[in-house]
């Protein structure tokens, strides 16, 4: 049987790898952190000391980190996984990084002889928790193909869109949009309260017409009990839309709204609300 490997186990690294292990897979898992590997040692997992130790013993391992410094320090750092990577190994990077990050992370891979998967996902902690994420994959499509009994594991809708860095542009696109969608509910809340308007009445209305959607309700309620523990951290949706800025820099794309939501959760992060969840935006805005 193969054994896969998980490196990064914050909110959503844990929750998916449980899910591996939960299914039957043999897992080996790493974390910064150490204490993080405690809940799925319990559940069966086996623990390595670094990532190169991972990789060494596993066939394919994923990795869930915070952003592409984080990326890059466990490929390319000491005791990374590129010092445990030898030919025939596969890696599959579920982080939301730059493009130009998941080229690289490929390119050396690659250059080490092993098979490289750039896999951002769609969706917070619960469908993390459920198996229901929404998989964007680019790279070797051998490795798609093989690694889709594990990723069916993850998700509930799994993409393949080509050319590593594919993966990486459509989740900040995604994120881009659902950033700028935050930062305009939260103004529409703020606004609306102040002038009197009851919380519930406004999410009756939204939810009623054309604006309704999911998020809208999730967050609409928790921001309603002033409920702020982190799904997705701010500080990662301040991080996307700076990735996202980025690219469009580099196509000349205007983005006035995102650079304007960006600010905002700049502010956001600036009052210490990096850590909570990216709803936490609506304390910046309402002040
Ligand atoms: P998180 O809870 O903050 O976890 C981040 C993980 O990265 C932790 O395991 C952390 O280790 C590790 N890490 C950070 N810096 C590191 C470094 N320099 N070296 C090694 N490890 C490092 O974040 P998350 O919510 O699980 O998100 C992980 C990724 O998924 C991010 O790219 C995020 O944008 C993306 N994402 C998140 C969500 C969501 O709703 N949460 C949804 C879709 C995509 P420690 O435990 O030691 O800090």
């Amino acid at each position: 049987m193969a054994r896969y490997g998980f490196l990064g186990l914050g909110i959503m690294g844990s929750a998916m790898a449980a899910n591996l292990v939960k299914a039957g897979f043999d897992v080996t898992v790493w974390n910064r952190t150490p204490a993080k590997c405690a809940p799925l040692a319990e559940l069966g997992a086996r623990v390595a000391a670094s990532p190169r130790q991972v990789v060494a013993a596993c066939d394919l391992t994923f990795a869930m980190l915070a952003d592409p410094a984080a990326a890059e320090a466990v490929c390319f750092g000491p005791d990374g996984v590129l010092e445990g990577l030898t030919p025939g190994k596969s890696y599959v990077d579920l982080s939301t990084v730059a493009p130009a990050t998941a080229a690289r992370i490929g390119a050396a891979v690659s250059a080490a002889g092993g098979r490289f998967l750039e896999a951002p996902v769609s969706g917070s902690r619960k469908p993390a928790e459920e198996g229901t994420l929404v998989i964007l994959a680019a790279g070797d499509r051998s490795l798609y193909d093989e690694g889709l009994p594990a990723l069916e594991k993850l998700g509930k809708k799994i993409l393949y869109l080509g050319a590593v860095g594919n993966g990486a542009r459509m989740k900040l696109v995604v994120n881009m949009i659902m950033g700028g969608m935050m930062a305009s509910f939260c103004e529409g809340l703020a606004l609306g309260r102040k002038a009197g308007l009851a919380h519930v009445d406004i999410l009756e209305v939204l939810d009623a017409g054309a604006l309704a959607n999911p998020l809208f309700r999730l967050k609409g309620a928790a921001i309603g009990q002033g409920s702020f523990a982190a799904a997705f951290p701010l500080k990662h949706m301040q991080k996307d839309l700076r990735l996202a800025l980025a690219l469009g820099d580099e196509l000349a794309q205007p983005l006035p709204s995102a650079a304007a939501a960006n600010e905002a959760y700049k502010k956001a992060r600036q009052l210490g609300l990096g850590d909570e969840d990216f709803a936490a935006l609506f304390k910046a805005v309402a002040g």
